[in-house]
């Protein structure tokens, strides 16, 4: 029987690990299907992380974090959990493998994921000039033409990241001005690498079997463009991870909101007892590292709260 079981190793479950295993606990497995260091890995540039004057990309950000984080004891298991279900007092963790586990507390902190934009071509051509990872593919378009879609700090500073090494940018979005920070924003407008193509949707991204030729774009007044660039970057926003909560019914372990973010109160605590959620996979997450780390924190400090009581 585990302790605490953590459900995913992003920030949110590395941090929890640290202080669940720093802070005492004993018997501390954390879940991750890959890697750790969670989504962040896959940026290009991350500015906004305290302690760090130097812009990183987000797999040096979190490079040194398994190393501090299993100091104390932290086991990571490199596995994918299928389903969390209730057994009497306890919870058991199922893996994808078949194996199961059983725990006395779960931290999940299985984050999000991009969603699709819905275009047609879309999935037909994902991962074959359809991208959410700029630097992971952005350097297969290296001076050449790419589109971005969105309008947040993501795609913005995406973006930015894409200007550095391709030809052109044109940068999408279906409003005339953006949600990104205005810093970013300005940094935007100011690199006349990058073409802002506003009030505008993209209603096609076509190509044939080598890939993405390009896409047809129509701006509000019903125009359409055809900007046959070969990378198509989607970054409009994100979908919780929450399967591992699902039911065999259907329904959810504990509660969740309409949009299927974890409920938790500022314990991170669920209204399940002994079940956690952190990071962005909970109500009100503002998607951010640091926010992320704090909730795994806290959630571990409950957790240990729990146990002592
Ligand atoms: P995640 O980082 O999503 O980690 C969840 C982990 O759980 C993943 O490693 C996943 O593999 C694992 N997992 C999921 N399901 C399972 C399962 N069933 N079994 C086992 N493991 C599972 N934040 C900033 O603060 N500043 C930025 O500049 C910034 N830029 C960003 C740029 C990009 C391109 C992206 C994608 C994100 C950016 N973010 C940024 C957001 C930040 O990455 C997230 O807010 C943060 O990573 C959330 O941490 P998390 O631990 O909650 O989840």
């Amino acid at each position: 029987m585990l302790d605490l079981a953590i459900i995913g190793g992003g920030p949110a479950g590395l941090t929890a690990g640290l202080y669940a295993t720093r802070g005492g606990l004993k018997n501390v497995v954390m879940y991750e299907m890959g890697l750790p260091g969670g989504q962040i890995t896959q940026s290009s540039e991350i500015e906004n992380y305290p302690g760090f004057e130097k812009v990183l990309t987000g797999m040096e950000l979190m490079e040194p974090w398994p190393k501090q984080c299993m100091r104390f004891g932290l086991k990571h298991e490199l596995a994918e959990v299928k389903n969390v279900s209730k057994m009497d007092e306890n919870f058991q963790v199922t893996l994808a493998n078949g194996d199961k586990v059983l725990a006395k507390n779960i931290i999940v902190c299985t984050g999000s994921t991009p969603k699709r934009a819905g275009i047609k071509g879309e999935d037909e051509f994902y991962g074959k000039g359809v991208s959410n990872c700029a630097t992971c593919d952005g350097f297969f378009y290296k001076d050449k033409e790419v589109s971005v879609l969105g309008g947040g700090d993501t795609a913005l500073e995406e973006a930015l990241y894409l200007a550095n090494i391709c030809k052109k940018v044109y940068l999408i979005h279906r409003r005339d001005s953006f949600r990104a920070s205005p810093h970013t924003v300005k940094r935007v407008m100011e690199n006349d690498k990058i073409e802002l193509v506003l009030n505008s949707t993209v209603k096609e991204i076509y190509g044939d079997e080598s890939g993405v030729n390009g896409s047809i774009v129509v701006d509000k007044d019903g125009n359409e463009r055809d900007i046959k660039a070969p990378g198509f970057f989607i970054f409009v926003g994100m979908n919780v991870n929450n399967g591992v909560l699902k039911q065999e019914d259907g329904s959810f372990l504990c509660k969740v909101n309409e949009w299927g973010e974890v409920i938790v109160d500022l314990k991170m605590r669920t209204d399940v007892e002994g079940l956690f959620a952190a990071g962005d996979i909970r109500i009100e997450a503002p998607k951010q590292v640091v926010c992320a780390a704090g909730d795994g924190a806290v959630a571990a400090l409950s957790v240990i709260e729990r146990e002592n009581h």
